[in-house]
């Protein structure tokens, strides 16, 4: 059972008091975590967690990752973890458990720096364990409580037993302020107590629990109409037309099911931030039944809507082998990611063309784009696909992200998908698909529970659909990093590839900031004039020719020719240092695709069914 759901909030009103009536400890072998929001302008999240059939002695961990591919060590953000036996009895006016004086109290020690050792020196075997957590990132990928809201990513707040983590556990959110209310593919009831508001929910394992972010504050929460089986939006923020993201949104979700055959959960959640609320950090991150989205403009949402809605498959249903069962304490390594982020964006971009959200030509600008990103780094010469997708890990730091380190999975992913699909159509005289890849995986892993096993398994479904080897493209474009061959692939769907270059201003560092105030310096280029002027990775621009330093970089480089002179104050530990230099210069190569005018019939048949996601063979059949 993965959380309850009561619409009726006087029936979920009832079944929380009979709940709570019957919460003595002792009579649940369940693990269950009640998390305050009280005061939260402190950004501190006071946990309990109650362990009941502790025999002796018990472990419980901090996850080090959770969403991110990134070390995090959510351990740092705690204070203060204290043992109790849990109150058999009720607990006295000060909340202490009344136990007998005699008895020896647990007792607590930690062992590494995410896990602790409990032991319980007898009693009744339940524990509860109390600490205090610090969380105010904002985004999806991260943990907040602020005056304003608390988003949760319930594994940066919450320990686990190891052995434990497939027992079922529940979460009980107290403290809620008045204003707020609470919502997220677990919690959705609300309940009115004497003096502390509580949402709570039961959910299958721990890692249903951390796969089910929750948002409290004070939001929107809409459902898309006609969509069954249900589809919410839980939206805070501010500029948006609901009416616009309600249609946008069900197009998106109505296209990706119809594409999959069938929708995978039994009620979906997007929590979507927009406008100020998304300041400081944006991105979607997928979860099993819901997506949390950060966009700084509503225009944004649907791209990223896109995506996050087919990782419902992706990802989520057809999981590569190399990431589960989940260890939260240290790196997965998979070589997938080019197909479980890289094929996302694929299909994320075909869903905007093909629900009408896009039209052919920025479908084509959007592929051109991906390709000149891409093709600009000089990593594309040495570092393939599977490589890029195994150093994920290393994405947290800034230097990696250079285009002379790494090459995105993304991008490179996105248009592996596209090469692959014409390949596919061209071998089949257009009667199947990487449509028809997608949704054989997702019978064979999705539906199954199986994981696949990484390129190896993608290939084989591959080669199932269209007949015939892949082990070329999959030796030379996915394992290594061999040129992509773009334009003898293309011209099969009756388009060309076209290159055109520019000379443009150079900054030589990469910044960047939130809406307002200073920037940080993510990176410097090593021969550039700024690295050259002494500007340093960390430092923060305070002014920028004597004004606030422009949000948007890209555009004001367009605006600037190489040679013009750059004054930027910058702060650094405690000093001001003012830093003059001139823009660099460097030669852009920018790609487009074009349709091609001469093209063939049957590669206009594999453009068209591109374009629409059909086939010859599902054509012919629909007119049988
Ligand atoms: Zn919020
Ligand atoms: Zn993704």
């Amino acid at each position: 059972m993965i959380g309850f759901y009561f619409r009726d909030a006087k029936l979920f009103g009832f079944l929380t008091l009979l709940l709570s009536l019957g919460c003595c400890y002792s009579l649940q072998a369940t693990i269950r975590y009640n998390v305050s929001l009280a005061h939260p302008e402190q950004h501190l999240f006071h946990v309990t967690m109650t362990i009941p059939d502790v025999e002796n002695e018990v472990f419980i961990q901090m996850p080090a990752w959770n969403a991110l591919y990134q070390m995090r060590d959510f351990s740092a953000h705690i204070q203060q973890v204290e043992v109790r036996r849990a109150a058999v009895q009720p607990e006295d006016d000060a909340g202490h458990a009344v136990i007998a004086p005699d008895t020896e109290p647990p007792s607590i020690e930690k062992i590494d720096k995410l896990t602790w050792r409990i032991k319980s020196h007898g009693g009744d075997g339940t524990i509860n364990v109390r600490y205090a957590i610090y969380w105010d990132e904002p985004g999806p990928f991260a943990t907040q409580l602020n005056g304003e809201h608390a988003f949760i990513n319930p594994a940066m707040i919450l320990m686990y037993v190891p052995e434990r983590r497939s027992e079922q556990v529940q979460l009980a959110l107290g403290d809620v302020p008045e204003s707020w209310n609470a919502a997220g593919p677990g919690i959705q009831g609300l309940e009115q107590m004497d003096r502390a508001r509580q949402f709570s929910s039961t959910f299958a394992d721990y890692d249903a629990l951390a796969d089910a972010p929750i948002e409290a504050g004070k939001f929107e929460q809409f459902q898309l109409p006609g969509m069954s089986p249900e589809v919410w939006v839980v939206i805070h923020g501010d500029s948006y037309k609901k009416k616009q993201i309600e249609t946008e949104l069900k197009r998106i979700c109505e296209y990706e099911i119809k594409l999959m055959g069938k929708a995978p959960y039994w009620r979906y959640t997007f929590i979507v931030h927009t406008g100020k609320t998304a300041a400081g950090a944006g991105g979607g991150m997928e979860h099993a039944d819901s997506t949390a989205i950060s966009v700084l403009s509503p225009e944004s949402l649907p791209g990223v809507a896109a995506h996050e809605f087919f990782h419902l498959w992706n990802v989520k249903r057809i999981r590569p082998a190399t990431l589960y069962p989940i260890d939260y304490t240290k790196e997965q390594y998979t070589r997938a990611l080019w197909f479980a982020e890289g094929v996302t964006n694929t299909y994320g971009s075909y869903t905007l063309e093909r629900s009408g959200l896009w039209s052919k030509q920025q479908l084509y600008h959007d592929l051109g784009e991906q390709i000149t990103e891409l093709e600009a780094r000089p990593a594309n010469r040495w570092q393939s696909a599977e490589q890029s997708s195994l150093d994920a890990w290393l994405e947290k730091y800034p230097l990696y992200q250079n285009p002379e380190y790494s090459v995105s999975y993304y991008s490179k992913g996105q248009i592996l998908g596209v090469l692959l699909d014409i390949l596919i159509r061209d071998r089949t005289d257009n009667a199947k698909s990487l449509d028809d890849v997608l949704r054989e995986m997702n019978n064979d892993f999705g539906v199954s529970g199986k994981p696949y096993r990484d390129s190896l398994d993608v290939q084989l479904a591959a080669e199932k659909i269209a007949g015939g080897s892949f082990e070329d493209f999959f030796k030379h474009y996915v394992a290594r990093a061999n040129p992509l061959p773009y334009q003898a692939i293309f011209v099969l769907a009756g388009l060309e590839l076209r290159q055109t270059s520019r000379q443009r201003a150079a900054l030589g560092f990469a910044a960047d900031g939130a809406l307002k105030g200073p920037l940080v310096v993510r990176s410097v280029d090593a021969n550039s004039a700024a690295a050259e002027a002494g500007l340093q990775t960390g430092d923060l621009i305070l002014k920028w020719n004597g004004g606030e330093p422009p949000r948007r970089i890209a555009d004001w480089l367009r605006q600037h020719k190489s040679g013009e002179l750059l004054h930027l104050v910058i702060r650094r530990d405690d000093a001001e240092l003012k830093i003059d230099f001139r823009l660099g210069e460097i030669a852009e190569t920018f790609y487009d695709l074009a349709e091609y005018s001469r093209a063939g019939e049957k590669a206009r048949h594999i453009r068209e069914g591109l374009l629409h996601g059909t086939t010859d063979a599902a054509t012919l059949r629909a007119t049988n």
